[in-house]
């Protein structure tokens, strides 16, 4: 198995190691000592000019998806060109790489597909799952593994999820500069029940329905198993399961190995950061909000759950804390005396008559924060906005459903339907609005300020387990970030230009935590910061003779 540090390879073998290769950038003298004379035209650009001649092409491309497979293109055959491309132009190429562009790649997988990246492994490969792992050839750090059954809001992709994993590795590195030798997309085959992928031909995954029950928590365990054998120290996402999984692999997992669920957990830290910065503008305390929720999937009740966190870290009661917490799903609101609710949801089921509908809801309720997740498009209404503005002065208003389509508003209906007041926060990118001779910047509640920052932290300290209070660090450091003339504009995160800032400062963070309640493996040196630092991978080309 080669680590990251193995000598590079040679030849043409090194020109199609996308980890290794930097193209028509060998210098003479590497030419020369890597047996590359003649295999390049003659003339050495540099990284910049790569880029440059890249990001012309690119940019000639209208299509989005046509873009998100130029870009797949160059990560194939260069990985730190590619990266340097994503980091340098970071607010042009993340909409690409991952939402929204990402879903409509899924949704294609099959017909884009060129070449392939990570690891498929199927419901037939029970009893063989350490030995697959081993054809990886690297030492894996971290493993984002989904099995395609929620992906995003767009339902079952099935093995086409694996856009998903790639995509959210890719963050990682462009976000935090964690290794790409250390990342690994694992896809689970488990089967799909969307018919229109079984019946179309270039669909890249097993021909069959979703296995379910024990045969499918067999290979999940196998899987986890197998991936802590072939790599002791690996960090295990998971990723876009669906929730009747996702929640209860948490619960199976999170305290015996190092894992978690960004679509819960770093979702309800992104979520919560951006309260903390509507706070700051209203100039409220959390205990003084109520939130309700349109949607009560991962996303809802893993944010809930991470408010409720930081109330209690306030010092307010567990009971009382989640009444702050209201949620609307598909049938209406969660009451007490509804039956068969999942258990994520009942610590939310407060007494209240039964309401069928959102905005019947947030009448009865008169909440200071909507937000929402249910993946239907368009539910923030007018009729919801001005509910909203009537009862307050500032509502917080978070769309935060992907990809653009599913969004409960845009941005611009959001200050239009609100007078211009809401604190917005959306799931896929919005273009600045013009509001009463304001340009107001409405930023995503990106996961991608989260997840990156944990992943490095928890890699530089050797972290055993990452937990909710981690998660809430994070939020806190991420929060800490927005400074007063990003709120003036309406942003409640910082730019993305600072994201490589702010991962760094997440890292420091959760190793803090980690190391405080003694779940650290590796030393703690001094300087935590250069702990980290030590850590990053820099996409500017090193020599490698
Ligand atoms: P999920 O499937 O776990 O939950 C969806 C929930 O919506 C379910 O509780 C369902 O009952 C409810 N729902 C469905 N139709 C509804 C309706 N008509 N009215 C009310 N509720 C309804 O999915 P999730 O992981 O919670 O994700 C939900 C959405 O949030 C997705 O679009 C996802 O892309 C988005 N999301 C955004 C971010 C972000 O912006 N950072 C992070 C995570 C998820």
């Amino acid at each position: 198995m080669k680590t990251p540090q193995d000598a590079v390879p040679h030849g043409v073998q090194l020109l199609h190691d996308p980890l290794c290769n930097k193209g028509t950038a060998f210098t003479e003298v590497e030419r020369d000592a890597l047996g590359l004379r003649g295999l390049l035209p003659p003339h050495v650009h540099s990284q910049d000019e790569q880029m440059a001649r890249f990001l012309e092409n690119l940019r000639k491309l209208a299509d989005p998806l046509e873009k998100f497979v130029a870009l797949s293109a160059l990560h194939d055959r260069n990985e730190a060109l590619f990266f340097r491309v994503v980091c340098d132009n970071v607010d042009e190429i993340m909409p690409l790489i991952y939402t929204p562009t990402v879903g409509l790649a899924c949704q294609r997988f099959g017909h884009i597909f060129q070449r392939p990246r990570g690891m498929f492994i199927g419901v037939n490969d029970r009893g063989r799952v350490a030995d697959i792992l081993r054809n990886w050839p690297l030492k894996a750090g971290i493993i984002v593994v989904t099995d395609g059954e929620r992906i995003l809001g767009l339902g079952d992709q099935g093995a086409n999820g694996m856009g998903i994993p790639v995509g959210k590795l890719s963050l990682y590195t462009a976000c935090a500069g964690v290794d790409p030798a250390l990342c690994l997309p694992v896809t689970l085959d488990m089967g799909t029940n969307n018919e229109a992928l079984l019946a179309d031909p270039y669909y890249v995954g097993l021909r069959r329905h979703r296995v379910t029950g024990p045969a499918y928590d067999e290979l999940i365990d196998e899987f986890i198993t197998a991936a802590r054998e072939v790599f002791p120290d690996v960090i295990i996402q998971f990723e876009d399961f669906a929730n009747h999984n996702a929640f209860r692999l948490l619960e199976r997992y999170r305290d015996r190995i190092c894992t978690f669920n960004d679509d819960i957990q770093g979702t309800a830290s992104v979520a919560v950061a951006g309260v903390l910065s509507a706070l700051r503008v209203k100039g409220t305390k959390l205990a003084d909000e109520k939130f309700l929720f349109l949607g009560a999937g991962e996303a809802a009740t893993g944010i809930a759950d991470l408010l409720v966190a930081a109330m209690v870290a306030l010092g307010i009661d567990v009971a009382e804390a989640r009444r702050h917490c209201w949620l609307v799903d598909s049938k209406g609101l969660v009451v007490k005396s509804r039956e068969g609710l999942a258990a994520q949801k009942l610590p939310y089921a407060h007494e209240h008559a039964p309401v069928a509908d959102f905005l019947s809801a947030l009448t009865a309720l008169r909440p200071t924060a909507i937000i929402g997740v249910a993946a239907v498009g368009g539910t923030f209404t007018p009729e919801v906005l001005r509910a909203m503005a009537d009862t307050n002065q500032r509502p917080i208003v978070f769309a935060l459903s992907n990809p653009t389509s599913k969004a409960e508003c845009t941005a611009e209906q959001a200050y239009q339907g609100t007078d211009g007041r809401a604190l917005f926060a959306c799931g896929s990118p919005f273009a600045p609005v013009s509001f009463a001779g304001k340009t107001l910047v409405p930023r995503q509640g990106n996961n991608c300020y989260i997840f990156p920052g944990v992943g490095l932290g928890a890699i530089a300290c050797g972290a055993t387990r990452i937990t909710d209070e981690m998660f809430l660090a994070a939020a806190h450091t991420l929060a800490s970030q927005v400074t007063p003339a990003d709120l003036d504009q309406g942003s409640l995160f910082p730019p993305l230009t600072s994201i490589r800032e702010v991962s760094a400062r997440i890292a420091v963070a959760i190793a803090e935590v980690a190391y405080e309640r003694g779940l650290a493996a590796k030393p703690r040196a001094d300087d935590l910061r250069a702990q980290v630092q030590e850590q990053v991978f820099d996409p500017h080309y090193r020599t490698c003779v």
